[in-house]
């Protein structure tokens, strides 16, 4: 079987997931707006996975907007606010690291004659808590920053920033907790954050599901018109299915974080060790403040797609920068905003654990990694130094 270190991308299914789900799309297959009992029937499941998510993040069942993910999450939150207070201001703020989700999502807004401001990075991908206090002004509406990066691992300093922003009355904060989800605690009224926005598929729920958490008294537009599903915020019969097993998956993986977390981290610190044992090869994001099952680095003369080539050849599943990319030649914008050169962001490369990673694969991962990566780079030299092959079998 090939060992799969690419957690962050995404998770398979898990167990308990998927048996909260198959009833609800075999017998149990009803609309939940339906009067009958095949729909009260989905009705209760679709109460139960706003109960249970609620639960899991310290919120109220009605908080609970389920969506097709974490990208419908995130759009609904910054274009619901956005446009619910543009009468009272026009400004948004974010990180030039985050996902994009966001960044895309910001663009499409300045359009419509929005601005937006999108901070700095120090190397490791954390923004300054000053230059977010810096960039809010009585015009500015919203705040949107990830909890923790998908390339990179990095925790922001949230807390820090939420008190700098909450010191400014009206501006709201929009927690892209997507990638932070399975490993940090998600709390709502300690986070003291507007609106969070989760993917079920990072934490072994199934994908196309995901969910945003919105303060009682918010005021957010809904984005989908139709129907009144979701208290009129998300249009559209609701995935009863993806949602209980959301919900399920969510409550597990809270459950499990204070023996998940420090594993994933001893395990993923031996094999950073046996990487960064190689000669030019460079961590990237904060040696410390970050995921317990994220390694990334950046590995001079070294193709970081051909990488992932290999590797796959070779039984281990691995990326280049973030899912979105791979297939793109571009350079991650993530690693450009940390100061890395297109030339070295080139040779990037993300390893992420996942609860069901074990010492065995990792193990075996710490030989089979470094190993390509030398493989890689001397092929890679001989064919920088003699590019036309005239010196084979001479
Ligand atoms: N935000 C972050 C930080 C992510 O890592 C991802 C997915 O990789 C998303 C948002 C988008 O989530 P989804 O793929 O469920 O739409």
């Amino acid at each position: 079987m090939p060992i799969y270190l690419d957690h962050a991308a995404t998770t398979p299914l898990r167990r308990e997931a998927l048996d909260a789900m198959l009833p609800l799309l075999t017998d149990d297959f009803g609309n939940s707006s339906s009067v009958h009992g095949f729909g009260r029937r989905a009705r209760a499941a679709l109460d139960e996975a706003h109960e249970r998510l609620a639960a899991g993040i310290g919120a109220q069942p009605r908080e609970i907007i389920f969506t097709g993910g974490g990208t419908e999450a995130i759009n609904l939150a910054i274009k619901g606010v956005a446009w619910a207070g543009k009468a009272r201001g026009h400004r948004l703020v974010t990180s030039a690291v985050e996902h994009h989700a966001v960044l895309h999502t910001l663009r499409h807004l300045e359009k419509f004659g929005f601005e937006v401001v999108i901070l700095p990075v120090d190397r490791y991908g954390r923004v300054d808590p000053d230059q977010v206090d810096g960039a809010i002004n009585d015009r500015t509406i919203l705040v949107s920053l990830m909890m923790a990066n998908n390339e990179v691992g990095t925790i922001q300093p949230l807390a820090e920033v939420v008190r700098r922003v909450r010191a400014h009355r009206g501006v709201l904060i929009h927690l892209d907790a997507v990638q932070a989800a399975p490993y940090l605690a998600i709390d709502a009224p300690a986070l003291d954050v507007d609106l969070i926005s989760l993917a079920a598929h990072k934490f072994e729920g199934p994908k196309g599901a995901g969910a945003l958490y919105i303060r009682h008294g918010t005021i957010l537009l809904p984005q989908m018109h139709g129907g009144t599903q979701e208290r009129y915020r998300r249009a559209g019969t609701e995935n009863v299915a993806g949602a209980l097993g959301m919900a399920v998956a969510f409550g597990l993986a809270r459950a499990e974080q204070p023996d998940t977390a420090p594993r994933l981290a001893a395990l993923r610190d031996r094999l950073r060790d046996a990487i960064l044992a190689l000669p030019g090869v460079e961590l990237t994001g904060h040696p410390r403040r970050r995921l317990p099952g994220h390694l990334s680095v950046v590995a001079r003369d070294i193709d970081g797609a051909a990488l992932v080539q290999a590797l796959d050849l070779a039984g281990v599943a691995v990326s280049t920068g973030s899912a979105c990319t791979t297939g793109s030649t571009e350079p991650s914008h993530v690693l450009s905003a940390l100061g890395f050169p297109d030339e070295e962001a080139r040779g990037s490369l993300r390893i992420s654990l996942g609860r069901i990673t074990t010492e065995q694969e990792i193990g075996e991962a710490s030989l089979i990694i470094p190993a390509e990566m030398g493989r890689l780079r001397e092929a890679q030299a001989s064919i920088a130094a003699d590019p036309l092959g005239e010196q084979v079998g001479a």
